[in-house]
Formats: structure tokens, C-alpha cells, sequence
């Protein structure tokens, strides 16, 4: 087997993020997991020439939409509808770079229906009775975000149907002392339900070889996950439930029932993919991008605590379509990210939402900071005093020094090209190269590549310094070396430090396409770099 060499890979790229649950906002944890993840990635592989969509929209249907509204003494429609606008402004805001939001519409509704259909046609489904905790004082079945008990597996504290601390599913009456999400001294029985679900187990044999396939190049975390997951008995899949929240489940043999909310997200990036590309020109139908003979890599980055559904039921979904869809070539997952060492949490008020954050402190910087310390591998943490350091000390200080050094000589020294020596033009080559490890798979790692801008910005500085107060006219080649790397520096920050690299282009730094030989040349112009924003100082001192 090749080992995949995605640098040299051209072909089409789909990037997905999660849909959110449009419960709420967008908080710090949110951004600085897939969404930003899935921005910087797709910003590379545009800036490379590929074509690339990159989509995500909104899960209306889950039970959490319910829960969070009855605690909030809302109504579950208007709270999508609100954390809808929010979760669109915040994704904005930041500058995550969607080509589409998918609207939760017909087309939507209609291209989930399609998908399970289908399956349900060829018979892919079983009737299976089962119990499900039940409130007798309301007479609801309570499933998923409604329900919250102890995992059977790791004896957390989570919801019913997944455990987002182990990650392993819990199912029909799994859980250990349930109780109602809406009002915890609600205590449901159990009663049986009839309901459509997918066993699992067929898929064994498909599921192992995928994952095996693509195990050395996912992150550690999943992959012991998937293969704790693979070691037990696989737990069938509900298809339905019975509840009256979600889309409505269109078999006879289920009346009344919806579909599992959790199961839409694979047709959902179908159709909000297909949304996002008809931006991009490209007027396809729902799911095109996922057929073979387009030829499309495939690329998810989601929370570890959904990467259950992800790596598993969903990829069984699309197995049980036979070979009609290609599969995600890339799942990448990220931990927790805490605020100040704890986590996020909306209803304790421990929560820092984007629109907040950037109110005090520019979006670039907030970028790089995120990025730097993005949970990749484990759980990490935001801190109001690391982001000052590491912006004042690393970032904003020695980039504008080496800016306005530029920007000096170049208002001495004019404008007319600069020759660049062989050694110039190999140190800007290096840059690229390892910028796209960092920035390609399977080494696609947010922290090493703000990491990398930061120490270029620092050896570059260095450079710079030394030249300080010597004409252009008296070291043309040092400083054609110089203003070839710095604009290298600038079109390899673009994908985080989207700002900066704007305005940079619009100064004449680079033009903004990373091919392989970017950078060769014999001569560059010089120009005068643009600069951050500085932190405010109120943002500086912790809190
Ligand atoms: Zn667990």
C-alpha cells in the first residue's frame, strides 16, 4: 500500500466541518477545534490551486435544541433560528473561510430523506424492540441530549447515545441513573419501543479494513478509540426514535417516529457541499462531490467527542450504500479546549464567545493564538495572559520591528527590483517546504504551523536587524534575499494571519498562490510590509 502523498495529490478537496448544534452561540472552544482547523486547511489548498469547497451549516434537529431551549423557557424553533444568525456571524466574524452555509431548507430535509430511503428500499434497516427511558409524569420517550446518566464504559458523566468522554456509544436504556436534562429530578422508567435500526455488525469486516487503511495516518486518540470500539460487540444503530422533535422518519413501519438526528450529518455535508460549491460556480446536485467518479478527497474535522459517529456509524451509512459514495480520506479530530483550565460552560457563564473576543482584541491575533494552541492532541487551554505573551512578545513586537525596517528602507531606497541570491532563493524554498509538512497530510498540524510563523519572524527579524541603516543600494543581494523571504513568510502565514496577508498583497508582497517554485526568482521588488494591530492594553493584563 502507497502511503498517501497528499502534496503531490491534486485532485478536487471537499473540507467539512461539524454541523453545529444551533443551541447557542459560538464560543472560543468551538473555533479553535474544527472550524479553524478546517479554515487554515482549506486556505492552503485553495492558495495551492486546488479546487476546493469547503462547507458546514446547522443540525437543527437534535435534542439538545429542545433541552436547552426548555431550560431556557423558549421555544425550540426560535432558538435555532437565533443561534443560527449568531453561529453564522461568529464563523464570519472570525474569518472562517466557508464557501457555503447550508440552510436548513427543503433541499436539505429532502436530501436526507433521499439518503435513508434508499437504504431503507434495500433493506439495510431491522425492527428491533427495544427500551428507552421514558418520563411517565409527561409521557415522552427521553433519548439523547434529553437524558444524561453514567456511561456504561467509563462511568462519566453524559448524554444518552454517545459518551463524549470515552466516546463510545450507550444505547436504549445503557445509561446509568438517567435523568432528564431539563429537569434533573425527573427520573424516567423504561418502556419498550419499537424502531427501526442498522446492525452494526454486518459492517465489521468493511468498518476494520477502512480503519486499518487509514490508522497510521489519524490522530493516536481516535484510532485507539475506533479500535476499543471494533474489540466489543458492535451496538445496532437507532435509525428512529420516538420523539417529536426532529424530521419526521418516512417508513410505515415506524409511524410517528424521526430519524436519529446525529445519523443526517453525512447527507447534511452532501447537501451543504453541493450549497457551498454552486459559490464556487459550480452548479451541482446533493452529493455529487461524494461520488467516485469526481474524484474528491475528502477531508472531516470534528470534536473527538462526535468522532463515534464520524469513524463509525456514519461511515457503516455509507458502506451500507455499497460503493455509490466515496468515504472521508482524512477524519481529523481535536480534544477539549478549556477557558483558563476549565472547561466552557454556557450555563456556569465560564464562556468567552467570538464576537467578545474580538471585541477586545483583532481577529489575526486571535487566530494565531487559537491556532498555536489548538487542542490537537490533547486538551489545552485558553489563557488572557499566554495570548499577551505570546502576541506581544512573539508576534506583533518583532513583526512590526522587521516591518518597519523594511518599510524604512524602502522609503530611502525606492523601488526598483532587487537581484535574489541562489542562497536566498533555497531558504525560501526550505520555508515552503516545511510550512506545506505542516499544513498538508498527514502531518496537518495548526500548532506547528503558527509555531513556524512565529520563529521565522523571529530569524527573519534577526536578519533585518543587521541590515538596519544600510542602504538598498549598498547590499542589493542581502536585501533581495530578505524581501524574497519575508514575502515568503507573509504568503505561508496567509492561511491563519488572513489580515495581515490581505493587506500584504495589496502592498506588493506576494501574489498569493503557493505552487511548488513560488519562489524562484532572481529578482524581487521590494515594498513595505504592512503591520498588526497592536493588543489594547486593557486586553494585556489578565483577568
Ligand atoms: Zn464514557
Amino acid at each position: 500500500m502507497n502511503q498517501p502523498r497528499p502534496s503531490d495529490d491534486d485532485r478536487p478537496v471537499l473540507v467539512l466541518g461539524p454541523n453545529p448544534t444551533p443551541n447557542g452561540g459560538m464560543h472560543l472552544g468551538h473555533i479553535a477545534g474544527p472550524y479553524l482547523a478546517g479554515d487554515v486547511y482549506a486556505r492552503y489548498q485553495r492558495a495551492r490551486g486546488r479546487q476546493t469547497v469547503f462547507s458546514t451549516g446547522t443540525d437543527d434537529s437534535q435534542t439538545f435544541v429542545v433541552a436547552s431551549a426548555a431550560r431556557q423557557g423558549g421555544d425550540p424553533q426560535e432558538l435555532c433560528d437565533t443561534s443560527t444568525q449568531l453561529i453564522r456571524d461568529a464563523l464570519q466574524a472570525i474569518g472562517i473561510s466557508v464557501d457555503g452555509f447550508g440552510p436548513f431548507d427543503e433541499t436539505y430535509r429532502e436530501t436526507v430523506l433521499t439518503y435513508f430511503r434508499e437504504l431503507h428500499a434495500a433493506g439495510k434497516f431491522r425492527l428491533k424492540t427495544v427500551r428507552l427511558p421514558y418520563l411517565e409524569r409527561t409521557g415522552e420517550f427521553i433519548v439523547e441530549g434529553l437524558v444524561e446518566g453514567e456511561c456504561p464504559v467509563c462511568l462519566a458523566t453524559c448524554r444518552g447515545g454517545l459518551c463524549e468522554t470515552c466516546c463510545h456509544p450507550n444505547n436504549f436504556d445503557e445509561l446509568i441513573n438517567p435523568h432528564s436534562t431539563i429537569d434533573p429530578n425527573d427520573v424516567p422508567t423504561t418502556r419498550e419501543a419499537t424502531i427501526l435500526v442498522l446492525p452494526m455488525e454486518e459492517y465489521r469486516e468493511e468498518l476494520t479494513a477502512y480503519h486499518e487503511r487509514w490508522a497510521p495516518y489519524w490522530r493516536p486518540h481516535m484510532v485507539q478509540m475506533v479500535r476499543d470500539v471494533l474489540s466489543r460487540p458492535l451496538a445496532d444503530l437507532p435509525i428512529t426514535y420516538p420523539l417529536s422533535w426532529g424530521m419526521a422518519a418516512p417508513f410505515p413501519e415506524t409511524p410517528g417516529q424521526v430519524l436519529n438526528a446525529w445519523l443526517e450529518l453525512i447527507p447534511a455535508g452532501m447537501y451543504t457541499s453541493s450549497y457551498a460549491a454552486a459559490s464556487t460556480g459550480r452548479d451541482i446536485e446533493p452529493g455529487r462531490l461524494w461520488l467516485p467518479q469526481e474524484n474528491t478527497r475528502i477531508v472531516h474535522f470534528l470534536g473527538f467527542d462526535n468522532a463515534y459517529f464520524f469513524a463509525l456509524t456514519h461511515m457503516a451509512l455509507l458502506m451500507a450504500h455499497g460503493d455509490r459514495y466515496v468515504r472521508p480520506e482524512w477524519v481529523l479530530t481535536n480534544e477539549f479546549y478549556e477557558l483558563e483550565s476549565e472547561k466552557f460552560s454556557t450555563s456556569k457563564r465560564h464562556v468567552l464567545s467570538v464576537q467578545d473576543i474580538l471585541a477586545e482584541v483583532p481577529r489575526d491575533l486571535v487566530r494565531l493564538y487559537l491556532a498555536l494552541t489548538a487542542p490537537e492532541y490533547q486538551r489545552t487551554t485558553f489563557t488572557r495572559t499566554g495570548l499577551a505573551k505570546v502576541i506581544g512578545d512573539r508576534l506583533v513586537g518583532p513583526w512590526n520591528r522587521l516591518a518597519e525596517t523594511l518599510g524604512k528602507a524602502v522609503a530611502n531606497g525606492g523601488s526598483s527590483p532587487l537581484p535574489v541570491s541562489a542562497v536566498g532563493r533555497s531558504r525560501a524554498a526550505t520555508m515552503l517546504e516545511r510550512f506545506d509538512f505542516n499544513y498538508e497530510m498527514p502531518n496537518y498540524s495548526m500548532n506547528r504551523s503558527a509555531d513556524a510563523i512565529l520563529t521565522q519572524i523571529g530569524r527573519l527579524g534577526k536578519l533585518a536587524a543587521e541590515l538596519d541603516g544600510r542602504g538598498l543600494d549598498a547590499e542589493p543581494e542581502a536585501w533581495g534575499d530578505l524581501f524574497l523571504q519575508v514575502g515568503a513568510l507573509l504568503a505561508l502565514s496567509a492561511p491563519i494571519l488572513i489580515d495581515l496577508s490581505a493587506a500584504a498583497v495589496d502592498a506588493g508582497g506576494f501574489d498569493g498562490v503557493l505552487a511548488p517554485g513560488a519562489f524562484e526568482t532572481a529578482d524581487v521588488a521590494p515594498f513595505a510590509p504592512p503591520l498588526l494591530p497592536r493588543l489594547a492594553p486593557e486586553s494585556t493584563g489578565g483577568r
